[in-house]
């Protein structure tokens, strides 16, 4: 499943790079929100977050965290939105997994977010919850 993110890792179209290790490739998003809108993609080949390899995740989470780092003390950004789609339906365009990073500009720029909460169903919640738990299995390399 390769896409215009593979070319990337791959040097095949040119990018604006931010980072690189062995599992994950940081650059500059090509339709900024604002100034500073880093992609971090990792190198593992996967459309879906709940795809990717642990290990794969684990060096996404620690580049996302690193890149942020770096954009507050470059930028001085007081405030900054990690964005993470799954599927089209969820506004993903590319099928390979990538977290934005968009600091919010003085100006305002940045990720524009409607957020409709609703009321929660407490005995409904618990008895996901104990659903869920149940399909937590212990990995190895667990702290
Ligand atoms: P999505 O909607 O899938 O979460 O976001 C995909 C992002 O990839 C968009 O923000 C888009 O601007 C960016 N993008 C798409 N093609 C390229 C490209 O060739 N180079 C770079 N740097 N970014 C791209």
């Amino acid at each position: 499943m390769a896409t215009i993110f593979t070319k990337i890792i791959n040097r095949e179209i040119p990018c604006h790079l931010v980072h690189e290790d062995a599992h994950t490739i940081a650059f500059l998003d090509i339709g900024p929100l604002s100034d500073g809108h880093v992609l971090v993609v990792p190198k593992e080949e996967r459309e879906f977050l709940h795809q990717l390899s642990d290990e794969s995740a684990a060096a996404l989470g620690r580049a996302v965290a690193r890149v942020s780092r770096a954009l507050v003390e470059e930028l001085g950004c007081t405030a900054y939105n990690i964005l993470q789609n799954n599927g089209a339906d969820a506004h993903q365009a590319v099928p390979h997994v990538h977290f934005h990073v968009i600091p919010k500009a003085p100006d305002g720029r940045g990720l524009g977010i409607q957020w409709k909460p609703g009321a929660i169903d407490h005995a409904a919640g618990a008895a996901l919850c104990a659903r869920l738990s149940k399909r937590m299995k212990p990995q190895v390399g667990d702290p």
